[in-house]
This record gives structure tokens, C-alpha cells and sequence, in this order.
């Protein structure tokens, strides 16, 4: 058999938290997501990440649909929502705990600082001290809050990310046996992002730069539960005037898309910051067709033929 022969079909997928509008930052995140698939000839999926339902407001999960709707950005599926999908993530994090993988922690944030202070360390400033591993080896009679995991004895990734080259980091030492089921109750960003990049058989990750520092964690999430990591691409962020990452949390607009004008505006700025010719096309289609071959170029993307089908 030729080797490309079992090469999965590309997947790809956006997963917006609906904890507001799609802005200018994270259009650019959608809009490469959806190049990309197109690029290699594969299909685009939408995922929901409503896990931190705390975090989330109400109906912005629709109008974020709305809202690559009108920039002609159709998944090729119905979109996947996290909230449904708390059975999946209860029976991997079964088959880690049965694996002796993941534990269970009682220990709080104040515990964690208690707990480096005695070592002499002091949290940095804006930075999360790493787990000191306190709960490893059981609870000692305290009552259990959340699930981590339990990392492997080397936890160096060495990865590869299609923009921003070779990426290294000690997972140990960045952050220690991290949380899979937070205290309250809610599946972690990781665990649910790993579970269903799964599910949704996703073969490449198209996203922000904000988020290349969790997908060590992600690998060896991958690893651990015999999955097989996708590829992947952090794309450049937008900075807002203070120079900081354009974000809901700093107030970043919610695009205002509601004539085909608004969204080929919107989408050119978006694809100026990957680098790709504003272009001069009228409509959220023209525009989308005119960069895909743009895409390919920047990206080395050919399409990929499923030669299963
Ligand atoms: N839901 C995450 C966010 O909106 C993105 C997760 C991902 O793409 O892996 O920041």
C-alpha cells in the first residue's frame, strides 16, 4: 500500500467560546481555520465550546453562527456543542483514571501558593505557578475538588507548528499535573478540546498564537489517551491600540456584519493580518474564492486526496 494511501482526510474545525461576539482578533482565527480546509480540499467543522458555562452568554453561541454565516464561513457540518458532550469526556476521564493517569486533587489555589511559598517561591506576576504535585500519591483524608493529570516522567514536547516552526516545552516545569475536571464541577478547556478534536476525527488545528502554549498539554493529553495529535497552526494575533491581544476580556467590538459590504471589510482585515492581498472583490464569496490559492501559497497546503473513498 502507498503510504498516502492511510493518510486521514483533512478536518478542520473553529471553536468559539460564546462568551461574546466574534471580533476583529478572532474573525482572523475563523477565517484561517476555514482557508486552510478549503486550501487542502477538506472539510470545516464548527464546535461550540460552551463548557464554562459561567463564562458564556446567553445566544452568543447563535449569533457567532450568524455571524460566519454572513461571511459566507458554512460549516460542513451541523456544529458540535460541548455542553451536550459531558458523557464523553466522563468516560475518558474514566479511562485515564483506570490508566493510574489522572487523580484526584484537594487542593486549592491558596494551597498550591502555601505550597511553593514553603519551597521559597513566590507566584509571578500575572503567571499560575505550576502544580507542585501535592496530591500525586492521594489525598491524605482530604475531600477531592478536581481531576489532573498525571504526567509522564519526561514531560518535554517537542512539536512542529506549521507557522511558527519547532516549538519545545517541559510541561512539568510550565504548568505540573494540570486539571482535567475543574473543582467546580466543569471539564477543562483541555480535556474537552482533546475529546472532541477526537470525535470530530479533526486532522488540523487552525487557530490563534494565544493558545500555542496549551497544546503540549494537549499532546500529551493525546498521548495518554491513545489518540493521535492533529497538526497545527497558531496564527498571528490582533493587537488593540494598548498593544495588547485584541480580546472579549479587553473589550474588543463585536463585528457588525449585517450587509455583504460590513462582512467583505471585515474579512479583508482579517485576511491582511495573515498576510494574504486585501483583494478587490464585492462579496464575502469573491473575496473567499480569490485567497484560497493565496492560502495555499503562504501555507504549502495541497489539496489532499482522500484516496480511501
Ligand atoms: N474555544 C477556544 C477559544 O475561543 C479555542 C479553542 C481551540 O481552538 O482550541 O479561545
Amino acid at each position: 500500500m502507498r503510504p498516502e494511501a492511510s493518510a486521514p482526510p483533512y478536518v478542520g474545525r473553529f471553536a468559539p467560546s460564546p462568551t461574546g461576539l466574534l471580533h476583529a482578533g478572532s474573525l482572523v482565527a475563523a477565517l484561517a481555520s476555514w482557508l486552510d480546509a478549503r486550501a487542502h480540499g477538506g472539510r470545516w467543522l464548527v464546535r461550540i465550546e460552551d463548557v464554562d458555562t459561567p463564562r458564556c452568554q446567553p445566544g452568543a453561541a447563535e449569533a457567532i453562527l450568524r455571524q460566519l454565516d454572513a461571511c459566507g464561513l458554512q460549516p460542513d457540518d451541523p456544529p458540535l456543542w460541548q455542553s451536550a458532550r459531558g458523557p464523553a469526556y466522563e468516560a475518558a476521564l474514566r479511562q485515564l483514571v483506570e490508566a493510574g493517569t489522572a487523580y484526584p486533587c484537594a487542593c486549592s489555589r491558596r494551597d498550591i501558593e502555601a505550597a511553593w511559598a514553603a519551597r521559597g517561591r513566590q507566584p509571578e506576576r500575572h503567571g499560575e505557578l505550576p502544580y507542585p504535585g501535592t496530591c500525586a500519591n492521594g489525598l491524605h483524608g482530604r475531600p477531592a475538588r478536581a481531576w489532573r493529570l498525571r504526567l509522564p516522567a519526561d514531560a518535554r514536547v517537542v512539536w512542529h507548528d506549521r507557522r511558527l516552526g519547532a516549538q519545545s516545552q517541559d510541561v512539568a516545569h510550565a504548568v505540573g499535573d494540570f486539571v482535567l475536571r475543574r473543582a467546580d464541577g466543569l471539564w477543562a478547556y483541555q480535556l474537552a478540546v482533546v475529546v472532541d478534536d477526537a470525535a470530530q476525527g479533526i486532522t488540523h488545528v487552525v487557530r490563534g498564537e494565544d493558545l500555542a502554549d496549551n497544546t503540549p498539554r494537549q499532546c500529551l493529553l493525546h498521548q495518554a489517551l491513545g489518540l493521535q495529535p492533529p497538526l497545527y497552526l497558531h496564527t498571528p494575533l490582533v493587537l488593540g491600540g494598548n498593544g495588547e491581544k485584541l480580546s472579549k476580556q479587553n473589550g474588543a467590538a463585536p463585528l457588525e456584519l449585517d450587509t455583504p459590504q460590513a462582512a467583505v471589510s471585515a474579512l479583508r482585515l482579517a485576511a491582511t493580518a495573515l498576510g494574504l492581498p486585501a483583494g478587490d472583490a464585492a462579496t464575502p464569496a469573491g473575496a473567499l474564492a480569490g485567497w484560497v490559492p493565496a492560502w495555499r501559497g503562504l501555507y504549502n497546503a495541497s489539496p489532499i486526496r482522500d484516496l480511501s473513498r
